[in-house]
């Protein structure tokens, strides 16, 4: 084992959501919960690293579905100081010329073998601090395009200096995704008397030492999912902090684009997939995009009753997870056995908090991630007669998703959803759809197939389904992100749609995705569940952890 000290210098990891444990409301989606893994996997690897982020006092929302389908935010009451320690330390950052104070949290990740990685939560809610700068660290996506921009300034600037403050020596800059880009302006500052001079005497910016402190990873192959900011914004928040001549070229000269300022000035950029790779780079033209596939935290992900099985038959699992190729030596009773333990364990859940009944012998699908229109969550609802003939008391789906408080696209879908599954009951079969909330393995290890349908390719690399390979669960999706590079048809778990040849963000062909998917709901997985007390479904559920599960791993 690696021993860390407090000098050794490290690697500082910057995303704007981290995701840990449900008791924290500090994430909203995939970015959050991937950044919360690769932080868990690195402590357990004893990584000399620190990670920055915001504080939210305010946390995400807890969601509410009224009768008619409609999404009702909450707010989140959690108490930092029950996770998390309060430093002494404060730094400053001006913001609209006022000095805005800041000051950290550290929450202590614990790796496996004992090594700790601190993560430094910002917070603004200070004696002394204006009373609407005390907000600037209380909504996670909450406000407008201002108060983004503050946000991503006390991330970025305040974030870096923070560091500083508590006594970390960096080697290296981890932008997770473009909010954090602002802190690169923080190091040019160090490393430059005047920025503008330098400017004008044409220093290649490929021999910019910044550039040898940084790196930069994207995740959203979708053009508005990049953070553009107006210059006028830009100017009004940090005044003369920075040339705006200079940010322009860096940053974009119509809008400040956050990606564009962070691939300026990290020395290694990457995408999230291999597909996403070759997305990102046709994106970003002229840009050196290197594709490393996400993976989860295994132990996080992995249901108990699946953790006991491993721990029996494929000791060291969860420092090697390469071992789950040896997924041969569980007996296929104790395999079905975890499977039904997770299984009953979620059923019995939407019992409690829907009142529906369902049955654990009844093939289910399981589909749960941010409600948004890329990742079409309302595709297998597109022709409700059909699939509530087809699903006739064999088939039962269990949905969650929060949609963001903005998304106004993502919101018709969970009303649509809701109408479709009304329709469903109503007509006699026992389809049976209600939506939740949640964080963990329980609804991915307690459903039988995980389904996913974004428009390809779209889905940068979609670590939901990563976790579903740890507890058996095989994938039926659309191939984008990730799933290209597990899937093996009727192995690994079954494709919907054509191939992935699409590598720009072109029109999406839903008719024939539609068709696919209910051909094989038809055809293909009910005919193979039903079969011979599930053996050919057993012999799919070792594909996934043999094949897919020991890739899909941040520890390998
Ligand atoms: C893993 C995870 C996601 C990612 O889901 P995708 O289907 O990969 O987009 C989103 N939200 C939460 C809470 C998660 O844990």
């Amino acid at each position: 084992m690696r021993v860390t000290t407090n000098r050794e210098p490290r690697i500082a990891y910057f995303s704007m959501e981290i995701g840990l444990q449900s008791g924290v409301p500090t994430y909203s989606g995939g970015l959050g919960v991937l950044a919360g893994d690769t932080l868990k996997s690195s402590a357990d690897l004893a990584l000399p690293m620190v990670a920055v982020s915001l504080l939210y006092r305010k946390g995400y929302f807890r969601q509410e579905i009224s009768l008619d389908g409609h999404q009702i935010e909450h707010p989140v009451d959690w108490e930092p100081g029950a996770h998390m320690k309060l430093l002494p330390q404060r730094v400053k950052v001006r913001i609209e010329g006022r000095d805005v104070l800041v000051q950290a949290w550290e929450y202590e990740i614990r790796g496996a073998t004992g090594a700790t990685l601190p993560v430094y939560f910002l917070d603004t809610d200070i004696e002394g601090n204006d009373v609407w700068d005390r907000g600037i660290t209380y909504h996670l996506y909450g406000g407008d395009e201002l108060y983004r921009f503050k946000q991503e300034v006390v991330l970025g600037l305040g974030g870096a200096r923070m560091l500083g403050a508590l006594g970390h020596t960096v080697k290296k800059y981890h932008m997770n995704e473009g909010h954090a880009a602002l802190l690169t302006l923080d190091l040019l500052h160090r490393f430059k008397q005047n920025i503008e001079h330098v400017w004008d005497e044409r220093e290649m910016w490929h021999e910019e030492p910044v550039r040898d402190l940084c790196i930069f990873t994207t995740h959203t192959p979708v053009e508005a999912g990049h953070d553009r900011f107006d210059y006028g914004i830009v100017e009004r928040v940090l005044g003369d902090y920075f040339p705006l001549s200079v940010l322009r070229e860096l940053g974009g000269e119509a809008m400040l684009n956050m990606s564009t300022l962070g691939l300026n000035l990290s020395e290694y950029h990457n995408g999230v997939a291999k597909k996403h790779g070759e997305v990102s780079r046709n994106m970003f033209p002229g840009y050196d995009i290197k594709s490393v596939t996400n993976g989860v935290h295994s132990p996080t992900w992995t249901h108990h009753a699946w953790q006991k099985l491993y721990d029996e038959f494929i000791p060291n699992w969860r420092d090697e997870p390469e071992l789950f190729v040896r997924v041969d030596a569980i007996p296929d009773e104790r395999l079905w056995q975890a499977h039904i333990e997770a299984k009953q364990e979620l059923l019995n859940e939407v019992r409690a908090r829907t009142d529906v009944e369902m049955s654990p012998d009844v093939l289910t699908i399981g589909f749960a991630r941010r409600a948004t229109p890329y990742k079409r969550a309302d595709l297998l609802f597109s022709d409700v007669r059909r699939l509530a003939e087809i699903a006739g008391g064999r088939l039962q789906i269990v949905y969650a998703g929060k949609a963001h408080p903005k998304d106004a696209g993502g919101k018709d879908l969970i009303a649509s959803i809701f109408k479709g599954a009304r329709f469903s009951r109503a007509s006699e079969s026992r389809l049976s759809a209600k939506l939740r909330d949640g964080f963990g393995p329980e609804i991915i290890a307690g459903v039988d197939v995980w389904l996913n349908t974004p428009m390809r390719p779209r889905e940068a690399s979609g670590t939901s389904g990563m976790k579903a390979t740890h507890n058996g669960v095989p994938n039926f999706s659309v191939l984008d992100g990730w799933w290209i590079e597990g899937w093996i048809e009727g192995v690994t778990g079954w494709s919907i749609g054509p191939p992935a040849t699409e590598t720009n963000l072109v029109e999406n062909d839903d008719g024939a995705d539609i068709e696919d998917l209910y051909h094989k709901l038809e055809h293909v997985l009910p005919a193979l569940y039903a079969d011979d007390n599930h053996a050919g479904w057993m012999q799919v559920m070792k594909g996934v952890i043999g094949k897919n599960a020991c890739y899909s791993t941040r520890t390998a």
